[in-house]
């Protein structure tokens, strides 16, 4: 328990506004990247296929990004 809540922190502080991400789910259009417009509560997500925003509650963000492409 404590292991995961730490590894959650320390993502949460891999993430920065402009960061491209990878996410399990793919979006219609087949991209599965995206630009990180926003971090805090919620984040905002870009589409790099098609430019769509989307904006996620931060525990379903942290649950669907699998990769920090930026960052990694
Ligand atoms: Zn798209």
């Amino acid at each position: 328990m404590e292991n995961k809540e730490f590894k959650e922190n320390k993502r949460n502080k891999e993430y920065q506004v402009g960061d491209i991400v990878r996410t399990k789910k793919v979006h219609p259009c087949g991209s599965k990247l995206w630009e990180i417009l926003r971090v805090g509560v919620d984040f905002k997500l870009k589409c790099q296929g098609c430019g769509h925003v989307i904006t996620l509650e931060r525990p379903k963000a942290l649950k669907i990004i699998t990769k920090n492409e930026t960052r990694e």
